[in-house]
């Protein structure tokens, strides 16, 4: 057994034999030139000057007001393309680049991981396959535009539900098939070792920046909050805080509440099972068949969760809560008034827990917030929703 592949008792490469020759391809890759002063050198040019990091660490002085606490909020929605997806896509992107590789390939459901390899393609001239189910092409229009006019090809999948799932399946498909000559650029902390290693690392500059720009001000973060889709936002900005004594919490996507079937909270309702090659913890129902989920947010509609996660849920060193579709329009609309900034639907379930913690702390706070992302993406549904339609 490959013990570096675990955290705990999560983890794993649960694949066909025929893609362990590419994952272990990976893995040496990622450990030499991945390592290299000449690969980190040119990350961190792009990271500076395409990408826009360091983002900011903003103190949000009227939201801080309103609960009573220091609210600072770290800015992943002032990347480049709009969130934190970029600092990952860029980074594999370039890894496949230098391994020679001539093609890169993604699954997406809302399109924002396919947007930002589809860029990360286009800016490094690589071939890039997006594979997206036909029912998120039609839901998410604006984006399969955006990556056809990237230059990316959209792969339009009509198996089963015709989401996400499906689309990640087809993807898996075709890079077993093709393995020599493509690199499978995975959107989350989730898959096989060394994907959900190598996916934080890439994402831990969330947290390395957030850290160093609170020293700069001599404070020290007791809370940390960050949503969980698949979970690299949240192991970006956690990871720089696991050896200290920060309270860290992990929101996930309520839905219409964890008592419904209308949810994505794996971590507050699943069990252990084994979803796109990794053992985790997944929404699943008595059979062990992978549960539909739902939220109204696209990123966060996922029923399983990198393994790391799952780890942490079990040592208990994370805390993992779910906040309601609801609660997570009533965040948005708050932040947008009292700060001027309209955050993801996504990153609104982060926000929202603030309303939870607040009133429970009897000492003043300093709590930092990841803002994944920015919300222009979501006005169509958040126009839905406010005409009752969630599901738009
Ligand atoms: C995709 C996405 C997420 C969820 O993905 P994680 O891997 O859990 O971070 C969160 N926020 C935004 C803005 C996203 O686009």
């Amino acid at each position: 057994m490959n013990t570096k592949a675990y955290f705990g008792n999560f983890g794993g490469q649960f694949v066909p034999e025929t893609a362990m020759f590419a994952l272990n391809e990976l893995e040496n890759a990622y450990n030499t030139i991945g390592q290299s002063k000449e690969f980190r050198d040119e990350l961190a040019d792009l990271l500076k000057n395409y990408v826009g990091r360091p983002t900011p660490l903003y103190h949000a002085t009227r939201l801080s007001k309103h609960y009573g606490h220091e609210i600072y909020l770290k800015r992943e929605d002032l990347n480049h393309t709009g969130a934190h997806k970029i600092n990952n896509a860029l980074a594999q992107a370039l890894l496949a680049k230098k391994m020679g590789k001539k093609k890169i390939i993604a699954e997406t459901g809302a399109g924002q991981h396919g947007v930002a390899t589809a860029t990360a393609a286009a800016l490094l001239d690589l071939e890039c396959d997006v594979y997206m189910g036909e029912v998120d092409i039609a839901r998410q229009e604006l984006n399969a535009f955006r990556m056809r006019l990237l230059g990316a090809n959209l792969i339009s999948i009509s198996d089963g539900l015709k989401t996400l799932k499906e689309a990640t399946t087809a993807a898996i498909q075709a890079w077993v098939n093709e393995i020599e000559n493509i690199f499978y650029v995975i959107g989350s902390a989730v898959g096989p070792h060394p994907y959900p290693n190598m996916v934080r690392d890439f994402q831990s500059i969330i947290g390395k920046e957030a850290k160093a720009q609170l020293k700069e001000q001599n404070l020290k973060a007791d809370y940390v909050i960050a949503c969980v889709g698949g979970g690299s936002n949240a192991i970006g900005i956690f990871n720089e805080f696991l050896g200290d004594d920060t309270k860290l919490i992990g929101v996930e996507a309520g839905g219409l509440g964890t008592h419904t079937p209308y949810h994505a909270a794996t971590l507050t309702c699943g069990r252990a099972g084994i979803i796109h090659g990794m053992k985790t913890i997944v929404l699943q129902d008595k059979y062990g068949m992978i549960n539909e989920v739902h939220s109204i947010s696209a990123g966060l509609d996922y029923p399983g969760v990198g393994p790391q996660h799952a780890n942490l849920w079990e040592e208990g060193r994370v805390k993992y809560e779910a906040i309601t579709d609801d609660e997570c329009v009533q965040a948005l609309t708050l932040v947008s008034r009292l700060e001027g900034i309209i955050p993801a639907i996504e990153s609104s379930h982060a926000l929202a827990y603030l309303e939870k913690l607040c009133p429970s702390l009897t000492e003043k706070s300093v709590i930092l917030v990841n803002v994944s992302g920015r919300g222009d993406k979501d006005m169509n549904t958040i126009m839905n929703y406010e005409k009752g339609k969630i599901y738009g």
